[in-house]
Protein backbone atom coordinates (compact mmCIF):
# COMPACT_ATOMS: atom_id res chain seq x y z
CA UNK A 1 0.00 0.00 0.00
CA UNK A 2 1.60 3.05 -0.65
CA UNK A 3 2.31 5.43 2.05
CA UNK A 4 0.53 8.59 0.94
CA UNK A 5 -3.35 6.52 1.01
CA UNK A 6 -2.64 5.91 4.55
CA UNK A 7 -3.71 8.96 6.13
CA UNK A 8 -6.74 9.22 4.22
CA UNK A 9 -7.66 5.28 5.34
CA UNK A 10 -7.33 6.71 8.94
CA UNK A 11 -9.43 9.40 8.28
CA UNK A 12 -11.71 6.99 6.31
CA UNK A 13 -11.62 4.84 9.63
CA UNK A 14 -12.41 8.02 12.13
CA UNK A 15 -15.48 8.96 9.82
CA UNK A 16 -16.50 5.83 9.75
CA UNK A 17 -16.80 4.66 12.77
CA UNK A 18 -18.72 8.28 13.91
CA UNK A 19 -21.28 7.51 11.32
CA UNK A 20 -21.13 3.78 13.16
CA UNK A 21 -21.61 5.36 17.00
CA UNK A 22 -24.33 7.65 15.49
CA UNK A 23 -25.77 4.70 14.25
CA UNK A 24 -25.82 3.18 17.81
CA UNK A 25 -27.27 6.07 19.22
CA UNK A 26 -30.20 6.19 17.05
CA UNK A 27 -30.81 2.81 18.01
CA UNK A 28 -30.32 3.36 21.61
CA UNK A 29 -33.06 6.31 20.80
CA UNK A 30 -35.66 4.02 18.92
CA UNK A 31 -36.07 1.63 22.06
CA UNK A 32 -37.66 4.38 24.45
CA UNK A 33 -40.94 4.26 24.91
CA UNK A 34 -42.70 6.02 21.81
CA UNK A 35 -45.86 6.93 20.17
CA UNK A 36 -47.77 3.90 19.00
CA UNK A 37 -47.36 3.57 15.47
CA UNK A 38 -48.95 1.19 11.97
CA UNK A 39 -47.08 -1.98 11.59
CA UNK A 40 -47.88 -3.95 8.16
CA UNK A 41 -47.85 -7.23 8.47
CA UNK A 42 -48.74 -11.01 6.84
CA UNK A 43 -49.57 -13.32 9.22
CA UNK A 44 -50.12 -16.33 7.03
CA UNK A 45 -47.17 -17.52 4.78
CA UNK A 46 -45.79 -20.82 3.77
CA UNK A 47 -42.24 -22.13 2.97
CA UNK A 48 -40.66 -25.09 1.17
CA UNK A 49 -40.73 -26.79 4.90
CA UNK A 50 -44.38 -27.36 4.04
CA UNK A 51 -45.92 -26.76 0.77
CA UNK A 52 -44.55 -23.84 -0.05
CA UNK A 53 -42.68 -22.92 -3.23
CA UNK A 54 -39.19 -20.94 -1.90
CA UNK A 55 -36.81 -21.25 1.07
CA UNK A 56 -38.03 -19.08 4.00
CA UNK A 57 -35.26 -16.45 4.02
CA UNK A 58 -36.70 -15.87 -0.07
CA UNK A 59 -39.79 -15.74 1.66
CA UNK A 60 -38.68 -13.42 4.44
CA UNK A 61 -36.45 -11.11 1.88
CA UNK A 62 -39.93 -10.48 -0.40
CA UNK A 63 -42.12 -9.01 2.53
CA UNK A 64 -39.29 -6.78 3.46
CA UNK A 65 -38.43 -5.62 0.29
CA UNK A 66 -42.48 -5.12 -0.38
CA UNK A 67 -43.16 -2.38 2.69
CA UNK A 68 -43.81 -5.21 5.18
CA UNK A 69 -42.85 -4.91 9.02
CA UNK A 70 -43.20 -8.20 10.00
CA UNK A 71 -44.02 -11.48 8.86
CA UNK A 72 -45.66 -14.68 10.79
CA UNK A 73 -44.05 -18.10 9.22
CA UNK A 74 -47.21 -20.87 9.50
CA UNK A 75 -45.80 -23.66 7.84
CA UNK A 76 -48.39 -26.83 8.39
CA UNK A 77 -48.04 -28.46 11.55
CA UNK A 78 -44.21 -28.06 11.79
CA UNK A 79 -42.46 -24.50 13.26
CA UNK A 80 -39.95 -23.09 10.89
CA UNK A 81 -37.14 -21.76 13.03
CA UNK A 82 -37.15 -18.02 13.08
CA UNK A 83 -33.88 -17.08 14.87
CA UNK A 84 -31.57 -17.49 12.05
CA UNK A 85 -34.16 -15.33 9.53
CA UNK A 86 -34.46 -12.51 12.48
CA UNK A 87 -30.58 -12.31 12.50
CA UNK A 88 -30.34 -11.39 9.11
CA UNK A 89 -33.15 -9.39 8.40
CA UNK A 90 -34.32 -7.99 12.00
CA UNK A 91 -30.71 -6.50 13.26
CA UNK A 92 -32.02 -3.17 12.85
CA UNK A 93 -35.32 -3.26 14.45
CA UNK A 94 -37.12 -2.65 11.15
CA UNK A 95 -38.56 -6.00 10.40
CA UNK A 96 -39.78 -9.30 12.25
CA UNK A 97 -40.25 -12.86 11.50
CA UNK A 98 -42.68 -14.40 14.21
CA UNK A 99 -42.62 -18.14 14.37
CA UNK A 100 -46.15 -19.51 13.77
CA UNK A 101 -47.26 -22.95 12.76
CA UNK A 102 -50.91 -23.53 10.72
CA UNK A 103 -52.36 -26.54 12.74
CA UNK A 104 -54.17 -28.40 10.10
CA UNK A 105 -56.39 -30.72 10.82
CA UNK A 106 -59.88 -32.48 9.66
CA UNK A 107 -63.25 -33.99 10.50
CA UNK A 108 -65.68 -35.72 7.67
CA UNK A 109 -63.55 -34.82 4.96
CA UNK A 110 -63.50 -30.42 5.95
CA UNK A 111 -60.15 -29.20 5.86
CA UNK A 112 -59.51 -27.53 9.73
CA UNK A 113 -57.07 -25.28 10.10
CA UNK A 114 -56.03 -23.07 12.51
CA UNK A 115 -53.13 -20.87 12.95
CA UNK A 116 -50.89 -20.60 16.15
CA UNK A 117 -49.11 -17.40 16.12
CA UNK A 118 -45.72 -17.27 18.27
CA UNK A 119 -46.27 -20.84 20.02
CA UNK A 120 -43.87 -21.82 22.76
CA UNK A 121 -44.17 -25.32 21.67
CA UNK A 122 -44.97 -27.76 18.54
CA UNK A 123 -48.62 -28.10 18.72
CA UNK A 124 -50.01 -31.79 17.70
CA UNK A 125 -53.74 -31.93 15.53
CA UNK A 126 -55.90 -32.77 18.54
CA UNK A 127 -58.56 -34.51 16.07
CA UNK A 128 -62.17 -34.26 17.84
CA UNK A 129 -65.94 -35.28 17.37
CA UNK A 130 -67.19 -32.64 14.87
CA UNK A 131 -65.96 -30.15 13.02
CA UNK A 132 -66.59 -27.77 15.99
CA UNK A 133 -64.94 -29.73 18.42
CA UNK A 134 -61.80 -30.36 16.43
CA UNK A 135 -61.70 -26.16 15.91
CA UNK A 136 -61.94 -25.73 19.78
CA UNK A 137 -59.69 -28.36 21.00
CA UNK A 138 -57.08 -26.85 18.69
CA UNK A 139 -57.87 -23.46 19.71
CA UNK A 140 -56.95 -24.98 23.68
CA UNK A 141 -53.93 -26.57 22.69
CA UNK A 142 -52.88 -23.40 21.03
CA UNK A 143 -53.48 -21.14 23.93
CA UNK A 144 -52.08 -24.27 25.91
CA UNK A 145 -48.82 -23.40 23.96
CA UNK A 146 -48.66 -19.60 24.77
CA UNK A 147 -49.87 -19.03 21.21
CA UNK A 148 -52.60 -16.77 19.85
CA UNK A 149 -55.31 -18.73 17.64
CA UNK A 150 -56.67 -17.85 14.39
CA UNK A 151 -59.08 -19.77 12.14
CA UNK A 152 -58.12 -19.96 8.74
CA UNK A 153 -60.37 -19.59 5.69
CA UNK A 154 -63.77 -21.09 7.30
CA UNK A 155 -64.92 -21.70 4.25
CA UNK A 156 -62.15 -23.81 2.42
CA UNK A 157 -64.19 -27.09 1.48
CA UNK A 158 -66.80 -24.93 3.22
CA UNK A 159 -65.70 -26.37 6.23
CA UNK A 160 -67.44 -23.86 9.30
CA UNK A 161 -70.34 -21.72 9.57
CA UNK A 162 -71.09 -18.33 10.75
CA UNK A 163 -72.87 -20.82 14.11
CA UNK A 164 -69.84 -22.66 14.35
CA UNK A 165 -67.51 -20.35 14.35
CA UNK A 166 -69.60 -18.56 16.94
CA UNK A 167 -69.23 -20.86 19.45
CA UNK A 168 -65.45 -21.42 19.63
CA UNK A 169 -64.25 -20.47 22.63
CA UNK A 170 -61.08 -18.19 23.56
CA UNK A 171 -60.70 -17.15 19.99
CA UNK A 172 -60.70 -13.13 18.79
CA UNK A 173 -59.39 -14.01 15.29
CA UNK A 174 -60.14 -15.05 12.13
CA UNK A 175 -59.79 -14.63 8.21
CA UNK A 176 -62.57 -12.47 6.49
CA UNK A 177 -60.12 -12.41 3.48
CA UNK A 178 -57.47 -15.01 2.65
CA UNK A 179 -55.05 -14.87 -0.64
CA UNK A 180 -55.59 -18.51 -2.24
CA UNK A 181 -57.66 -18.68 -4.90
CA UNK A 182 -59.73 -21.76 -3.79
CA UNK A 183 -60.64 -20.71 -0.25
CA UNK A 184 -64.54 -19.02 -1.10
CA UNK A 185 -64.12 -15.78 0.55
CA UNK A 186 -67.32 -14.49 -1.47
CA UNK A 187 -69.18 -17.38 -0.43
CA UNK A 188 -71.97 -19.17 -3.14
CA UNK A 189 -74.87 -21.89 -3.01
CA UNK A 190 -76.77 -20.25 -0.12
CA UNK A 191 -73.49 -19.75 1.95
CA UNK A 192 -72.53 -16.14 2.92
CA UNK A 193 -69.38 -14.43 1.83
CA UNK A 194 -67.06 -14.56 5.12
CA UNK A 195 -67.52 -10.75 5.86
CA UNK A 196 -71.74 -11.99 5.76
CA UNK A 197 -70.68 -14.67 7.96
CA UNK A 198 -68.68 -11.81 10.34
CA UNK A 199 -71.60 -9.76 10.46
CA UNK A 200 -73.96 -12.89 11.58
CA UNK A 201 -71.58 -13.81 13.80
CA UNK A 202 -71.14 -9.88 15.37
CA UNK A 203 -74.96 -10.06 15.13
CA UNK A 204 -75.07 -13.19 17.85
CA UNK A 205 -72.98 -10.51 20.32
CA UNK A 206 -70.13 -12.41 19.97
CA UNK A 207 -66.75 -10.37 19.07
CA UNK A 208 -64.29 -11.94 16.40
CA UNK A 209 -61.83 -9.57 14.71
CA UNK A 210 -61.82 -9.98 11.01
CA UNK A 211 -58.17 -10.44 9.08
CA UNK A 212 -56.85 -10.00 5.94
CA UNK A 213 -54.04 -12.75 4.83
CA UNK A 214 -51.97 -13.96 1.95
CA UNK A 215 -52.09 -17.34 2.65
CA UNK A 216 -48.83 -17.28 0.19
CA UNK A 217 -47.25 -20.57 -1.01
CA UNK A 218 -45.95 -19.04 -4.52
CA UNK A 219 -43.16 -16.99 -4.94
CA UNK A 220 -42.02 -18.04 -8.34
CA UNK A 221 -44.88 -17.89 -10.10
CA UNK A 222 -46.00 -13.96 -10.43
CA UNK A 223 -48.44 -14.10 -13.48
CA UNK A 224 -50.34 -17.27 -12.54
CA UNK A 225 -53.36 -16.48 -10.95
CA UNK A 226 -54.41 -19.84 -9.88
CA UNK A 227 -51.32 -19.52 -7.20
CA UNK A 228 -51.36 -18.45 -4.08
CA UNK A 229 -49.18 -15.41 -4.21
CA UNK A 230 -47.94 -12.87 -1.80
CA UNK A 231 -48.97 -9.14 -1.37
CA UNK A 232 -53.20 -10.38 -1.62
CA UNK A 233 -53.89 -9.39 1.93
CA UNK A 234 -52.57 -8.17 4.77
CA UNK A 235 -52.43 -6.09 8.47
CA UNK A 236 -51.62 -2.84 9.70
CA UNK A 237 -51.70 -3.56 13.77
CA UNK A 238 -51.21 -0.23 15.83
CA UNK A 239 -48.63 -1.45 18.68
CA UNK A 240 -45.47 0.42 20.70
CA UNK A 241 -43.00 -1.81 19.76
CA UNK A 242 -42.04 -3.80 16.97
CA UNK A 243 -42.14 -7.26 18.83
CA UNK A 244 -44.08 -10.73 18.74
CA UNK A 245 -46.14 -9.87 21.77
CA UNK A 246 -46.91 -6.20 21.17
CA UNK A 247 -47.81 -7.30 18.09
CA UNK A 248 -50.08 -10.18 18.56
CA UNK A 249 -51.45 -8.48 22.00
CA UNK A 250 -53.17 -5.20 19.90
CA UNK A 251 -54.32 -7.96 17.14
CA UNK A 252 -56.22 -9.75 20.07
CA UNK A 253 -57.53 -6.23 21.40
CA UNK A 254 -58.77 -5.38 17.62
CA UNK A 255 -56.34 -2.79 17.21
CA UNK A 256 -55.27 -3.21 13.57
CA UNK A 257 -57.50 -2.72 10.62
CA UNK A 258 -57.45 -5.38 7.56
CA UNK A 259 -57.02 -4.56 3.46
CA UNK A 260 -56.13 -5.99 0.35
CA UNK A 261 -54.54 -2.60 -0.73
CA UNK A 262 -56.51 0.39 0.58
CA UNK A 263 -54.70 2.45 3.60
CA UNK A 264 -55.83 4.39 6.06
CA UNK A 265 -53.81 8.22 6.65
CA UNK A 266 -56.14 7.87 10.19
CA UNK A 267 -58.23 5.88 12.19
CA UNK A 268 -60.02 7.18 14.93
CA UNK A 269 -63.02 5.91 17.36
CA UNK A 270 -64.42 8.51 20.03
CA UNK A 271 -67.07 8.05 22.80
CA UNK A 272 -69.89 9.42 19.80
CA UNK A 273 -67.97 8.95 16.55
CA UNK A 274 -65.92 6.96 14.33
CA UNK A 275 -63.51 8.70 11.53
CA UNK A 276 -61.84 7.32 8.76
CA UNK A 277 -59.06 9.02 6.60
CA UNK A 278 -58.14 7.17 3.29
CA UNK A 279 -54.63 7.38 1.74
CA UNK A 280 -56.27 8.38 -1.63
CA UNK A 281 -54.38 7.64 -4.52
CA UNK A 282 -54.61 9.66 -8.06
CA UNK A 283 -56.53 7.55 -10.34
CA UNK A 284 -59.25 5.34 -7.58
CA UNK A 285 -62.42 6.66 -5.87
CA UNK A 286 -64.00 5.48 -3.12
CA UNK A 287 -66.80 4.37 -0.59
CA UNK A 288 -66.14 4.41 2.73
CA UNK A 289 -69.49 2.05 4.54
CA UNK A 290 -70.19 1.75 8.41
CA UNK A 291 -71.96 -1.23 9.07
CA UNK A 292 -73.82 -2.48 11.60
CA UNK A 293 -76.34 -5.18 13.40
CA UNK A 294 -77.36 -7.67 10.44
CA UNK A 295 -74.93 -6.38 8.08
CA UNK A 296 -76.85 -3.04 8.36
CA UNK A 297 -75.40 -0.37 5.74
CA UNK A 298 -76.01 2.40 8.43
CA UNK A 299 -74.41 5.61 6.22
CA UNK A 300 -71.76 5.41 3.54
CA UNK A 301 -69.00 8.78 2.34
CA UNK A 302 -67.36 9.20 -0.86
CA UNK A 303 -65.37 11.91 0.75
CA UNK A 304 -62.40 11.37 3.20
CA UNK A 305 -62.71 11.86 6.00
CA UNK A 306 -65.36 9.80 6.60
CA UNK A 307 -66.99 10.34 10.43
CA UNK A 308 -69.99 8.07 11.67
CA UNK A 309 -71.64 9.68 14.77
CA UNK A 310 -73.59 6.55 16.86
CA UNK A 311 -76.95 6.59 17.58
CA UNK A 312 -76.26 3.95 20.83
CA UNK A 313 -78.67 1.42 18.94
CA UNK A 314 -76.78 -0.26 16.34
CA UNK A 315 -75.20 -3.02 18.70
CA UNK A 316 -71.70 -2.79 16.85
CA UNK A 317 -70.46 -0.45 14.02
CA UNK A 318 -67.54 -1.05 11.84
CA UNK A 319 -66.27 0.41 8.75
CA UNK A 320 -65.44 -0.82 5.16
CA UNK A 321 -63.53 1.34 2.35
CA UNK A 322 -64.08 0.00 -1.68
CA UNK A 323 -61.85 1.30 -3.59
CA UNK A 324 -63.34 1.59 -7.22
CA UNK A 325 -61.06 -1.03 -8.65
CA UNK A 326 -61.95 -3.78 -5.97
CA UNK A 327 -59.36 -2.90 -2.92
CA UNK A 328 -60.78 -3.45 0.36
CA UNK A 329 -60.07 -2.07 3.83
CA UNK A 330 -61.93 -3.51 6.90
CA UNK A 331 -61.94 -1.47 10.52
CA UNK A 332 -62.64 -3.61 13.72
CA UNK A 333 -66.34 -3.80 15.15
CA UNK A 334 -66.99 -1.66 18.20
CA UNK A 335 -69.64 -3.09 20.29
CA UNK A 336 -71.58 -0.03 21.93
CA UNK A 337 -73.61 -1.54 24.44
CA UNK A 338 -73.87 -4.79 25.87
CA UNK A 339 -70.36 -6.36 26.66
CA UNK A 340 -69.72 -8.70 24.33
CA UNK A 341 -68.18 -12.28 25.73
ZN1 LIG B 1 -54.90 -23.69 5.40
ZN1 LIG C 1 -52.02 -21.91 4.86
Amino acid sequence: MPRRVLPFLVLGLLLSSAVALRRFEDRVLTTQPRAPRWYKGNTHTHTINSDGDSHPDDVVKWYRSHGYQFVVITDHNVITSVEGLNALHGLDARFLVIRGEEVTDRFGGKPLHINALDPARHIAAQGGSSALDVVQRNVHAIRAAEAVPHVNHPSFGWALSAGELAQVRDLKLFEIFNGHPQVNNEGGGGVPSLEGMWDQILSRGVLLYGLAVDDAHHFKRHDDRTASRPGQGWVYVRADTLAPRAILEAMERGDFYSSTGVELNAYDVTDSTMTLTVRETAWSKYRIQFIGRGGELLHEATDSPATYRFRGDESYVRARVLESNGQRAWTQPLFLRSAPR
